[in-house]
Order: structure tokens, then sequence, then C-alpha cells
């Protein structure tokens, strides 16, 4: 199984990426964590993207899709992956079905989660950019960005929306439930 999972800041989605990925038994991929494991390890990439991160802007797609296609060449991703993060914007869209073919994707997992509740998760975060006014810009970016991101995958047919809102047990059964995931392994319909 192929599937993308897109949310906004603070919805969650990388912890829900984690779990679904355990229970299904295919691996969580997140460029972000990619990147910022590359600055921890001080590799030569790492010292290419950490101030383009530091700034919060994006790493160039050549540095991002190349990273990104050695890891899903990686033996334990032949059976299906998660992706967390990538692709954010429409070129990468388009270098992700050169890579996969256009009927790649499986499925594509929005998460809708409360203006509201997001703003409380991030300020119990606690984080010094996490403020009230900040929290709304980055949420107005993600859509910004992220719209013309979506307009692709749902003309395709491919995305199905989970209220991220509640309890994360929850949420998570709600994901299994609308990528037809029946039970802790099981994966019911079509999964050529
Ligand atoms: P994230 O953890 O997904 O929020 O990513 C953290 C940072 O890594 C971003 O702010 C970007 O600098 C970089 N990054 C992650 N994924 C991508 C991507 N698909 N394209 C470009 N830059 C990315």
């Amino acid at each position: 199984m192929k599937l993308l999972f897109i949310g906004p800041p603070g919805a969650g989605k990388g912890t829900q990426a984690d779990r679904v990925a355990e229970r299904l038994g295919i691996p969580h991929i997140s460029t972000g964590d990619m990147f910022r494991e590359h600055v921890s390890r001080g590799t030569e990439l790492g010292d290419k993207v950490e101030k383009i991160m530091a700034a919060g802007e994006y790493v160039p797609d050549e540095i991002t899709v190349q990273m990104l296609e050695e890891r899903i060449d990686r033996p334990d991703a032949a059976e299906g992956f998660i992706l967390d993060g990538f692709p954010r914007t429409p070129g990468q869209v388009e270098s992700l079905d050169d890579l996969l073919g256009e009927d790649g994707l499986d499925k594509v997992v929005v998460f809708k989660v409360d203006q509201d509740e997001l703003t409380e998760r991030m300020l119990a975060r606690g984080r010094a950019d996490d403020t009230a006014e900040t929290i709304r810009n980055r949420f107005d970016i993600y859509l910004e960005q992220t719209q013309p991101i979506l307009d692709i995958y749902e003309e395709r047919g491919l995305t199905v929306e989970v209220d991220g809102n509640g309890e994360m047990n929850e949420v998570t059964d709600r994901v299994m439930e609308a990528i037809g995931a029946t039970s802790d392994q099981g994966v019911s319909g079509d999964d050529s």
C-alpha cells in the first residue's frame, strides 16, 4: 500500500503515520525527519540543508527528490510506504509521478482538524514560535501551498478525508477504516 498523508501543522499526521505504518508493516517516510537526521549526523547533505531548514524555506527539489528516490528504492519500501511531507509542491507531484507512475499512490489521506483544536494543541506544545498569531499564519500558508496538491489528487479520485479531532487511538482507527485496512495487518480490496 502506497499512501500519502496530508494535514496542517499540528494535525498529528506524523504520529498517525508512525502508528499506521507499524500496523501495516510498511515504512513511514518523512522527508523532514530524513533531513533532520542528516543535519544531526553532520553529513554533507545535512550541511547543505541546515540553513534552509532553519529559515523555514523549502530544500531545492533536486536534493529532495533524489533523497526520496533513494529511500523508496530501498527493499523495505517494496511493499509500500506512507509518505509524509512529500510532495509539497505541484512540481514534486510530477517527480513522484515519474518515480511511481501516475497511478502509483493507492490513497491520499487528508487530515481535517478544527482550527481551534489545532491552535490548542500547538499552544500546549509550548514552542517559542507557537503563538496564536504564527499558528494562524502557518495554517494559512499550509492551505495556500497544499490546496493545489489536493486538487490534483482529488481529480484522480485518490483523496479520503479523516476527522483528526479527538483522541489519538480513535483517529488511528478512522485512518485504518478510510484506507480499507480491516485488521492489524489485513488490507481489504485490491492491493496490487
Ligand atoms: P517537516 O518536518 O515536514 O515540517 O519539514 C521540515 C523542513 O524540512 C521543511 O521546513 C523544509 O525545510 C524541509 N522539507 C521537508 N520536506 C520537504 C519537501 N518535500 N520539499 C522541500 N523541503 C522539505
